[in-house]
């Protein structure tokens, strides 16, 4: 049999795979650690980390183990059954997170959908809001999935365009902005504000300093639940557990995702207390595979490496060298460089007519993938359990990088 090359996997993918994403040109067939190889042999640095899906590295043994040997005993019973696995889980989640319940999922999109559901059931139930008429504050940029409510939320005409007709029930105000959300939070109807802790999709906008902690007490004083989307920013993303953590806030929902399986299986889920989580009765919310016993073992070795391997440490201590670095890069083509922890982006000035679309196919033939997000800012997002030569090693690669575009 012929061997295949990197055109021709692309070429299968785009003539029979609907054309819903525009990768970079690489085919990847490999993953260790923060390594992967694409189908020619070629090593790269991987610096998005599946959308921060792989905070642990690829193909982490620990959570190979998990996945292989459960898959071995029991792969799926749904929830009409019980099995020997999830209250254990459930256990082990609300524990380390403080909550009463856990509701599992398996992608970012049904967690937050079910954080919605939550939230209505909690306004009709608990706080009093006449049927159908409960309201819920998100922030323009936000991204929480591509559902067709989830796009409801959007300010990105990418996402929501001809999609309509669109989920009502939604107010949107600027990210960042306290005085609009105290606006709306007087509105009775008001039942939940959802957030980023940092816009992780937008381009990577961090919040100022205190902006949760007031939100948070915003929410509070005018009893509107606070519900922290950390699908992306969780899970030591941003140099602590949850981004909430930097400014002492404890969410009243906390929806998780991606990393919550170091990449090894789609798992997501949603922590509240029994006030918010009871209101939810036996039938009025599920899924086939949500809560299945692959997810739970996977899911707790996954965050077993996070605590055992200080992947919170490392992650706050190679961002701060990260942006350090990158700040210190004498190129016209950096504009700006925002983030926390390993959450960070450079924002690329288009320069002789290069975007950071260029920027990104020349680091990769240098030997690090990244993706652009919104034309002109660059993520980079490495696993957390880079070490600090791999990290340089980066460094050295995107200097080289920006060198080749001066000349
Ligand atoms: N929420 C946030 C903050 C995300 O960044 C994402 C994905 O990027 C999602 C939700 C959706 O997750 P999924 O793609 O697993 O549905």
């Amino acid at each position: 049999m012929t061997k295949l090359t990197t055109n021709d996997y692309m070429a299968k993918e785009d003539k029979f795979g609907a054309h819903n994403y525009h990768p970079l040109p690489v085919v990847l067939a490999k993953g260790e650690g923060v390594y992967v190889w694409d189908v020619e042999g070629k090593k790269y640095l991987d610096f998005l980390a599946a959308y921060s899906a792989v905070n642990q590295g690829h193909c982490h043994p620990r959570i190979t183990k998990a996945l292989v040997d459960q898959a071995n005993l029991l792969a799926l019973t749904s929830r009409a059954f019980y099995n020997d696995v999830l209250g254990e889980w459930e256990e082990y989640m609300t524990k380390l997170f403080g909550y009463d319940k856990m509701l599992p999922m398996n992608s970012g999109a049904e967690a937050d959908e079910t954080a919605l559901k939550l939230i209505r059931k909690w306004a009709y139930k608990i706080k009093g809001v006449p049927p159908g008429k409960a309201k819920i504050v998100v922030c323009d940029g936000n991204f929480h999935g591509r559902t067709i409510t989830i796009i409801s939320m959007s300010s990105d005409p990418d996402a929501y365009n001809d999609y309509g007709p669109y989920t009502p029930g939604f107010v949107n105000i600027a990210y960042n902005n306290l005085e609009q959300l105290e606006k709306e939070l007087q509105d009775p109807n008001v039942a939940g504000f959802l957030v980023e802790p940092i816009q992780a999709e937008a381009g990577v906008y961090v919040p100022e300093d205190g902006y949760l902690k007031k939100a948070a007490a915003l929410c509070k004083k005018y009893k509107v639940l606070f519900v922290a989307d950390e699908v992306q920013t969780g899970l030591a993303r941003t140099g602590r557990m949850l981004a909430c953590d930097h400014e002492g806030v404890r969410p009243d929902i906390l929806i998780l995702g991606k990393a919550i399986s170091g990449g090894m299986y789609p798992v997501s889920c949603v922590l509240a207390d029994n006030e918010i989580m009871l209101t939810i009765l036996p039938g009025e919310h599920g899924s086939t595979y949500g809560g299945n016993p692959i997810a739970g073992k996977v899911a707790m070795a996954a965050i077993d490496v996070i605590l055992d391997e200080n992947l919170i440490e490392n992650s706050n201590r190679m961002g701060k060298i990260f942006r350090k670095e990158m700040r210190a890069i004498d190129s016209e083509m950096i504009e700006l460089v925002r983030g926390k922890g390993l959450l960070n982006a450079v924002v690329i000035k288009p320069t002789n007519g290069k975007t950071a679309w260029d920027v990104c196919l020349a680091l990769k033939e240098n030997g690090l993938i990244a993706k652009p997000t919104h034309e002109h800012i660059i993520r980079f997002t490495p696993p957390l359990v880079i070490t600090e030569e791999q990290l340089m090693e980066a460094v050295e690669i995107i200097k080289k990088t920006l060198r080749e575009f001066e000349m």
